[in-house]
């Protein structure tokens, strides 16, 4: 089989991995001229991990990651240091940090020689899905994968397009340049319209996160000097950890998702695979575990269709329609509930903060379990 990925963000890059492992002849179209090492940290539940597996990355992934972020108490506290609500213990023991950069290597890595072709556009897929078209040209394939990110041109052209949703927040993110004893707690601190959450990565430096509510696209002349004057009176060890990190390397982005569900994942032989699919917002840790999964679950499903010089159409049109089948109901309930975790982490005024506080109080530490087993329990499916 034929297949071209659009896009060498980890959704691209696990599909690529997985189908060429399957026996498929694979190009990736990436517009980008260069992969530059970027990012900060991920945080990969079980889910994503058991999706790794099944694309026989997960060894790779256990080499540059460790549990420990899953060992620490975790849930949320308040900005005085209090805690809101604990995650129980035994519920993200497979939760796992890793810096994007290194995801990246990882994946770019496990990648035959030759299939990246950088500095390519895609310009358009062709109604049927199996002609893609660059400033170079036309060409046609057995399957085209558009994981072409959250701006999707490949979702943009086709009917029912959602478009994209602002969430009403924006996020910075940072590295602290050496490791940093956390004590043994991490997790999330919600304050009025903000929010900072930290975590460990397996070198023991701390990714960190903090977001605030503001209007889309608004300018920050410092954009360090802003972090530290919405969180550098937050507790131990908020502060130190936005000092052990170096300003130039800090930087922020606004939050979006898509503003509903997309009404199909498939067009023909074309599919679309991540954010260009699902994008949702980071509020539950999922994006990037739902980009593993798409690609676990095309791989799965295509079987041995992947190493098959001239696949048959029927069997190809059978293992799409599963496939948009499959991921729509599985990310699009889960974007949802992202977006609400969003609204009530980001609740402002004095009335609403306290009701809300009252009520993570409240909230059984096993209905948090049961909600975090229903997101890490998948499984791919069985071939068609
Ligand atoms: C602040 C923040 C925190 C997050 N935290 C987490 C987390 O903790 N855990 C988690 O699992 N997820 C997290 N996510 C989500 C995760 O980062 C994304 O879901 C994931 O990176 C999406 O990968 P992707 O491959 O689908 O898309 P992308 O990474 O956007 O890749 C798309 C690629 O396609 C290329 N491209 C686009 N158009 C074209 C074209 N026409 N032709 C050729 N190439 C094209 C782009 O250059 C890009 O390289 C977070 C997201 C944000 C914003």
């Amino acid at each position: 089989m034929r297949a071209a990925v659009i896009g060498a963000g980890i959704g691209g890059l696990c599909t690529a991995v997985g189908l060429q492992r399957a026996g498929a002849e694979v190009t990736i179209y990436e517009r980008a001229a260069e992969l530059k090492p970027v990012g900060s940290g991920l945080s990969i539940f079980a889910n994503g991990l058991t999706a790794l597996e099944s694309l026989g990355l997960g060894d790779a992934f256990r080499a540059i990651t460790s549990t420990q972020a899953g060992r620490l108490r975790g849930g949320q506290r308040r900005p005085d240091g209090g805690w809101l609500a604990t995650i129980p213990s035994n519920a993200v023991t497979e939760l796992r940090i890793v810096h994007r950069a290194e995801l990246h290597r990882i994946l770019l890595e496990a990648l035959e020689p030759g299939t990246l072709r950088l500095g390519v556009e895609v310009l358009e897929v062709s109604p049927d899905g199996a002609e893609l078209r660059t400033a170079d040209g036309s060409e046609r394939f057995d399957l085209v994968v558009a994981a072409d990110g959250i701006r999707s041109r490949v979702r943009s052209s086709w009917p029912g397009d959602p478009g994209i949703h602002y969430s009403g927040y924006s996020t910075w993110r940072g590295v602290t340049e050496q490791p940093v004893d956390l004590g043994g707690e991490a997790g999330e601190t919600w304050g009025h319209g903000e929010r900072f959450g930290l975590a460990p990565l397996a070198d023991g430096r701390i990714y960190w996160f903090a977001v605030a509510t503001m209007p889309a696209g608004s300018t920050i002349d410092d954009e360090y000097a802003e972090v530290v004057r919405r969180f550098g009176s937050w507790h131990h060890p908020i502060p130190e950890l936005i000092r052990g990190t170096a300003p130039e390397t800090v930087f922020r982005l606004d939050i979006n998702d898509l503003a509903g569900p997309a009404p199909t994942f498939r067009r023909g032989r074309c599919v679309l695979l991540g954010d260009a699919a699902h994008a949702m917002t980071p509020d539950l840790g999922q994006g990037g575990g739902q980009a593993m999964e798409d690609a676990a679950t095309l791989v799965a499903l295509l079987g041995r269709i992947s190493a098959e010089p001239t696949p048959s159409p029927g069997d190809l049109d059978t293992a799409l329609a599963e496939y948009d089948r499959l991921r729509r109901s599985r990310t699009q309930p889960i974007a949802r509930r992202a977006r609400t975790v969003g609204a009530v982490a980001h609740t402002r005024g004095r009335l609403g903060v306290t009701a809300r506080n009252a009520l993570m109080r409240l909230t059984p530490a096993s209905a948090t379990a049961r909600q975090l087993a229903a997101i890490q329990s998948w499984r791919p499916p069985a071939a068609v």
